[in-house]
């Protein structure tokens, strides 16, 4: 039997860049779409969801969400031991999660060395996906795991991968990793970063990513703040750019949007909880509460990366 029949052909839309630029908001957008399934920062899986009993959108953790219970009952049956078997993939995790991304000499060297445990991540996250589109009956995934490490894995073992490489200006999202937030669904604050950390993690996702996308199929890039100006401009876009079917994603009417599907998004920002009537503004605080000393130093460590993704203006 080919694969073609053991699993139903289907799309992943991975939402990639660094954290903070607003991907909570597009994912949320794009999930609400009738043949698309949001599973959130699915990143968070083994480390929030499974070992923090983090919550699930839905509100529940692993043991009482309906779709998430039934999914790993099926992969896994009796969930009793998910623990143990969640501390075995979230190690894996981890060995894809320190990839070398900007060195590809190294970046080559680990892959081969690391190749068993890669390939055995990549077997998962397929498998899972085809779980996902088996008990939500939806014909596109979308993952906003954001982090370029998961592409590399990705690119070999899904037929359907389509890349939305979303930046927004690094400035905002290191005024963004300096506020204290609180997570409801681990029932604790989120850690804050230096903007130091910030601002090089942004460098390092976007340079990765600005490597990798000529190896992938779909690639489409899009700036946070071009978005929540134009939402229904971009989303058709993107629809065209993945040649989608059109309006496959939803008309934004007066920037908002009534989400009205059941999420079970297992991980993401905090935020995700709250959205409901979306209202899409964008978030210029930053411009006043960003100290003058930080504006400078994320100005020049980021540069020429500002320049090309054209914030300096
Ligand atoms: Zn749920």
């Amino acid at each position: 039997m080919s694969q073609r029949n053991i699993y139903p052909i289907y799309s992943l839309i991975y939402i990639a860049g660094a954290e903070r630029s607003g991907s909570t908001l597009l994912d949320t957008i794009l999930g609400e779409s009738k043949s698309c399934f949001s599973i959130g920062e699915f990143r968070q899986f083994w480390k929030s969801f499974i070992l923090k009993n983090g919550l699930c959108t839905c509100q529940k953790n692993y043991k009482d969400c309906p779709f998430w219970g039934q999914i790993l009952k099926e992969l896994f049956g009796n969930t009793g031991n998910i623990k143990n078997i969640a501390m075995y993939y979230y190690k894996l995790q981890k060995i894809v999660e320190r990839i070398p991304l900007v060195n590809l000499k190294k970046q080559k060297e680990y892959l081969f060395k690391y190749h068993k445990e890669i390939s055995e991540f990549g077997s998962f996250l397929k498998e899972i996906y085809n779980k996902v589109i088996k008990f939500s009956s939806a014909k596109i995934i979308i993952d906003s795991s954001k982090v370029p490490y998961w592409l590399i894995v990705l690119k070999n073992f899904i037929p359907n991968l389509m890349v939305i490489h979303l930046v927004r200006d690094p400035r905002a999202v290191t005024y963004s990793w300096t506020k204290r937030k609180f997570d409801y669904s681990i029932n604790n604050y989120i850690k804050t970063h230096h903007p130091f950390t910030t601002a090089r993690n942004w460098l390092k996702y976007n340079i990765a990513l600005e490597k990798i996308k000529s190896e992938l199929q779909y690639y489409y890039f899009l700036r946070y703040e071009d978005f929540v100006n134009h939402p229904n401009k971009y989303l058709r876009e993107i629809e065209k750019s993945f040649n989608l079917e059109k309006n496959i994603f939803p008309e934004i009417r007066n920037y908002q949007l009534l989400v009205k599907k059941d999420r079970h998004q297992v991980g993401g920002n905090p935020d995700r909880f709250k959205m409901k009537n979306i209202q899409i503004k964008g978030d210029f605080t930053w411009k006043k509460q960003l100290p003058l000393k930080y504006k400078i130093f994320i100005t020049m460590l980021t540069f020429p990366f500002l320049k090309r993704y054209k914030y300096l203006f």
